[in-house]
């Protein structure tokens, strides 16, 4: 077991004694979507997916979108891609935006029927001037297609971006279903790196529709407070994996010779 990896942990995992201290990111949200038995092995049980590699460029790409944002939003003026965009809007300014772009701490709201604490901290947030605001996200690519959201991968992100709407209206905001992805798409046409990528900037819209998530939350608190583990999902190879492996360990322990060599 490597060094970044803890298993099994006890932080940050339910506890059906106090479920209404129970604080839920948007990503394990998104979990639960993805594969309820995962959640929970997770959430209930304390035992996380192996982590993957850190995506550095991917990450020095939003770092540096969002310094380039927040210089318009220092002098409260749209940017020149949202203006290419038609978008009339600035980079909205709020006391607490860097809490609420924060992984740790994120924009929080305490969802009534669970009682569970959710959080979320999106990229970006632009505001229109009727005050209204919109959810912004910053991804980095390098496609020479046209970029779309038509993906069936990229679903999650438009969860991410309902989840981020949701917790803005929750925390009193007048928030528009339209939120949009800012795309810095590197272009690898070019004869030679020479040292730096050139990227161009897109923005896809998307319409968001957060109502599925009120349910998804009451059926989460169903999930985290019951004691039996949910069905693995079919279409996913890994327990499959798990299990074959578990079977063929075992028959290989059950052999007669004790010092039988493993299949691997
Ligand atoms: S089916 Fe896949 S996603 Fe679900 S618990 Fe198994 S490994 Fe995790």
């Amino acid at each position: 077991m490597s060094q970044y990896y803890r298993v099994p942990r006890t932080k940050y995992k339910f506890n059906p004694k106090k479920p209404e201290s129970f604080e839920l990111s948007r990503s394990k949200i998104d979990l639960f979507v993805e594969c309820p038995r995962c959640f929970y092995v997770d959430m209930r049980l304390g035992v996380k997916r192996v982590p993957g590699y850190p995506f550095t460029l991917n990450n020095a790409v939003d770092e540096l979108m969002k310094r380039e944002f927040d210089a318009y939003r220092e002098k409260k003026e749209t940017h020149p891609v949202m203006e290419e965009y038609g978008i009339d809007a600035v980079p909205f300014q709020h006391k607490d935006l860097e809490d609420w772009r924060h992984p740790f701490t994120g924009i929080r709201y305490t969802h009534e029927e669970t009682g569970f604490t959710v959080y979320g901290a999106p990229d970006d947030i632009w505001e229109n001037p009727k005050g209204k605001l919109a959810v912004v996200d910053y991804k980095a690519t390098s496609k020479q297609e046209k970029l779309s959201l038509s993906a069936d991968w990229q679903d999650t992100w438009k969860r991410q971006m309902e989840v981020y709407q949701w917790l803005l209206r929750g925390q009193g905001f007048d928030v528009v279903d339209r939120g949009y992805f800012v795309y810095a798409n590197a272009d690898k046409s070019l004869a030679a790196l020479d040292g730096k990528l050139n990227f161009n900037l897109q923005i896809l819209p998307y319409d968001g529709d957060s109502s599925w998530i009120d349910e998804t939350l009451v059926d989460i608190k169903k999930c985290l407070e019951s004691d039996s583990v949910p069905k693995a999902d079919s279409e996913c190879d890994y327990c499959t994996y798990r299990e074959v492996t578990e079977e063929v360990i075992s028959e290989t322990k059950d052999a007669d010779s004790p010092d039988q060599e493993l299949p691997f």
